[in-house]
């Protein structure tokens, strides 16, 4: 079955206020195995809104259409739809019953216009509202399933979670989606897809997408079967392809971020961790810390904006730094080892570099950034030039950072 979301309201066309309705119900229709195909955002306009709609019958099994039941003159859907679909409206005593107590218990008197909130179009059902006035409705028509639901999110949610899923799951048997992800560190988005595009072009189930997020590459994998254990076979199969292709750049295929998976190693290995930050600003440390139990692992860190404070709390010489800059290989290898040297830290990281838009030259340009781990083993720096603006270059940077800690801890 596929389906079709229309949210219908001017205020979701400003800046100011985002669909979101849309994106819960997605996910639940998903869950049971129906797919969104299309999605609209329409404003109060009643000729745009039948236009819409018209089109959406003639294309969707399953239309839902959310927002502009209100009590209000701009709440057209209740009109507009009936008229599309040639059927009167109604007024259903028991509705309005229920909104008058809904008043009553707040010690209030039903305001006349919240009559209009009881109009049902002919042959539909309603369907209560347990935390608002306005009832949904879900009308049987040639086929074809129109759902309304009342914009405000709980109302919403609660409405579709009681009363809809249900009524969805009996008609939709035998269809289960199931997705995994694939979580990729160190390889831009262009050279992820050309190793495996040749693997997963062939295949439509499961689909594959590529995704670039905060610095990591995703592969969304998405199957869909009769039964649960049919798609994650669908998703087995072509995840062993790909797995080679992408070998130990893969850092995830659960769900894990980054940062998770790093510290998981960290526990592991009953090491610790301190960082020296100088473009990142702590980011590294904040992303560190968002993992619950970090403290098991994470000593803690320095932000050493300046060249002062990278002596005094890193203990980087300033001889160093004058010789060589205080963006360039020997100071992050200096920061990393002194960082980790001052707290007694089993590992200990140091970022230097240029995040931009200014202070970048011909020899050391915005992006450039240098990234150091140092542990009992040894030390090692790279160089990394970053694109992109002062904030991506800061989120590229702990993350290679991250990625290079994960390299060492791993084995
Ligand atoms: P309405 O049912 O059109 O009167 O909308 C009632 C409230 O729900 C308003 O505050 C809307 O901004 C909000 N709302 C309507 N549609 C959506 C949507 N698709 N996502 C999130 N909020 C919505
Ligand atoms: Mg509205």
């Amino acid at each position: 079955m596929d389906a079709e979301i229309i949210a219908v309201g001017s205020e979701l066309l400003t800046p100011h206020r985002h669909d979101t309705n849309s994106l819960y119900l997605t996910g639940k229709l998903n869950s049971l195995g129906i797919e969104v195909r299309l999605k609209t955002v329409v404003g109060d306009d009643a000729g745009r809104l039948g236009s819409v709609f018209r089109a959406a019958l003639d294309r969707s099994k399953l239309i839902i259409v959310m927002g502009g039941l209100g009590p209000t003159e701009d709440d057209i859907n209740r009109q507009v739809i009936a008229d599309v679909l040639g059927r009167a409206l109604h007024e259903v005593p028991e509705v309005i019953e229920r909104i008058a107590a809904r008043y009553a218990r707040t010690g209030r008197k039903m305001p006349a216009n919240n009559a209009r909130q009881a109009l049902v179009p002919e042959g539909a059902d309603w369907l209560p509202n347990k935390k608002g006035t306005a009832p949904g409705i879900w009308i049987e028509h040639d086929g074809k399933m129109i759902v309304m639901l009342p914009g405000p999110p709980r109302e919403l949610e609660a409405m579709f979670d009681e009363q809809c899923m249900p009524r969805l799951r009996n008609r939709v048997s035998g269809n289960q989606i199931r997705t995994r992800v694939i979580k990729v560190a160190g390889l831009p988005e262009s050279e992820v897809d050309e190793r495996i595009a040749p693997i997963y072009k062939p295949y439509s189930n499961p689909s594959t997408t590529i995704l670039s997020t905060g610095g990591a590459i995703e592969v969304h994998l998405s199957a869909h079967a009769p039964t649960q254990e049919e798609a994650d076979a669908l998703l087995d199969e072509l995840t062993d392809k790909i797995e080679p292709a992408l070998g130990d750049h893969i850092f995830s295929t659960s769900g894990e971020t980054l940062e998770e998976v790093v510290g998981m190693y960290l526990v592991m290995r009953q090491k610790t961790l301190a960082t020296a930050e100088s473009c990142t600003g702590g980011l590294l440390g904040e992303r560190i810390t968002r993992v619950p139990g970090s403290s098991e692992y994470y000593l803690g860190g320095a932000v050493c904006y300046s060249n002062e404070l990278k002596t005094r709390l890193a203990g980087v010489s300033p001889k160093l730094l004058e010789t060589y800059g205080a963006v360039s290989k020997p100071v992050a290898q200096a920061l990393a080892e002194g960082i980790r040297r001052k707290t007694n830290a089993s590992i200990g990281i140091g970022i230097t570099g240029i995040a931009g838009p200014g202070g970048g030259t011909e020899d050391k340009p915005t992006g450039m950034v240098f990234i150091s781990v140092a542990d009992e083993r040894g030390t090692e720096v790279r160089e990394f030039r970053f694109p992109g603006d002062r904030e991506r270059v800061r989120l590229l940077s702990s993350q290679f950072a991250l990625e290079m800690l994960r390299r060492r801890v791993r084995n």
